[in-house]
């Protein structure tokens, strides 16, 4: 194992890998040692030199290293990534309540303490996503280590999801048996059909799960709209929870044959309900001319904001979107509206729900959930506090 290159970080950077930070960004680099390359062990000095962490390097990225220990006494090496994704899978083994449940995450890359490292669980199928190109140097290794303890577990199959763009071949084996293409899961005993090669993240949305089941616990009687309703999953959870109607919206006129698939799977005759291929925006526009009204409404978009610097266009837009949807929200509605974009943070999202982006003062916040326990977060690191989901009445 070649020796580590030493980093020197300024205070403030050094402060914050202190309280549990895990990323470096380059411009809180005050040196590093020549030949450091994407990929090497490279170990963090305050300014003052004394070491605080051992991390991976990223010569390109704007994240210049990640921290995988603050133990700077050990080494990095496979053999302690290995361990920390162990320790990441028996909290899942502590943690997980409801054995209807066979999809999950297993480690949650940073929110774990193994950055860049996510695997999910889609019943017998582990699928591995590696953020950054220095954790991507060490995946035989990681394969390697990780494999068997997947087994023990009763996995299958382990395959690696390519990042967009990365790969044709969007689901490599890594091992054990091949990985199927489609997988029909459970969610506290709802059946979804998962398209691991093709779907978004993984394959699925697992963050939203225990939302899902709030909205299954809300939706009786009720007319609903699921805005952005990709593979459908609020959409089916509404239905199995007594809706009368469902409206599903989404551009994607592919992710409604996968929800009409999961309703299937679930006993519900999809043709009682509607699919409508369009923009959300355009949609409501038309909605509210016709005078139609829902008595539920969920919207969880993709994120509008994928940088700092795109924040304030990104408020304004959820602004605007909240707005159409309570101009369609009939009287004692339910609104639940979501954010999954880390540039936005609780308090920034809730002002895009208030009166003037409403319409409305008769709305009132009564729920504001986050992530759930599969993917946890960071105390000194609120960027990966993503997701946001709101309900209001
Ligand atoms: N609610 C889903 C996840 C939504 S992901 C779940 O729980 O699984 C975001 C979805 O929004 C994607 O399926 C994408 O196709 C869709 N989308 C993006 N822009 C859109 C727009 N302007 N109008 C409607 N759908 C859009």
């Amino acid at each position: 194992m070649a020796k580590a290159h030493i980093a020197t970080v300024n205070a403030g950077a050094a402060g914050a890998v202190v309280r549990g930070h895990p990323w470096i960004w380059r411009e809180a680099v005050t040196r590093i040692a020549p030949g450091a390359k994407t990929g090497d062990v490279v170990a963090i000095q305050d300014p003052a030199g004394r070491p605080i962490g051992l991390g991976l390097w990223d010569a390109s990225s704007p994240i210049a290293a990640r921290i995988y220990t603050r133990a700077i006494d050990r080494t990095l090496d496979a053999g302690l990534l290995v361990t920390a994704v162990a320790r990441a899978l028996a909290r899942r083994e502590r943690w997980k309540e409801d054995r209807e449940t066979t999809a999950y995450r297993l480690c949650h890359g940073e929110g774990d303490r193994v950055p860049g490292v996510v695997i999910d669980r889609y019943a017998d199928t582990a699928v591995l996503r590696l953020d950054g190109d220095a954790i991507a140097v060490w995946l035989s290794s990681l394969v390697d280590g990780v494999w068997p303890l997947l087994q023990a577990l009763g996995v299958r199959s382990f395959a690696l999801r390519a990042s967009r763009g990365e790969s044709d071949e969007r689901l490599r084996p890594l091992a054990g048996d091949p990985p199927p293409d489609i997988v029909t899961v459970r969610e506290h005993g709802v059946a979804m059909v998962v398209d691991l090669a093709h779907g978004q993240k993984t394959g699925a949305f697992l963050d939203q799960r225990e939302n899902r089941r709030r909205v299954r616990e809300l939706a009786n009687g009720r007319r609903v709209l699921n805005l952005f309703s990709y593979a459908g999953g609020f959409s089916t959870a509404a239905i199995l929870g007594g809706a009368q109607h469902v409206t599903s919206v989404d551009l994607a006129q592919a992710a409604h044959a996968t929800a009409q698939d999961s309703m299937r799977a679930n006993g519900i005759d999809p043709s009682a309900h509607a699919f409508v291929t369009a923009d959300a925006f355009m949609f409501l526009d038309a909605a509210k001319k016709k005078g139609q009204r829902w008595d539920l409404i969920v919207s969880d978009p993709p994120s509008f904001a994928p940088s700092e610097k795109s924040r304030p266009r990104a408020l304004t837009a959820y602004r605007r979107l909240h707005g159409a949807c309570a101009a369609v929200l009939a009287p004692q509605g339910i609104f639940c509206a979501s954010s999954c974009s880390s540039h936005v943070s609780a308090d920034d999202f809730a002002s895009t729900l208030d009166d003037a982006a409403t319409g409305r003062a008769d709305l009132s916040m009564v729920e504001l959930h986050g992530p759930p326990w599969d993917h946890p977060t960071l105390p000194a690191a609120p960027e990966g506090r993503y997701l946001k989901f709101a309900v209001l009445v």
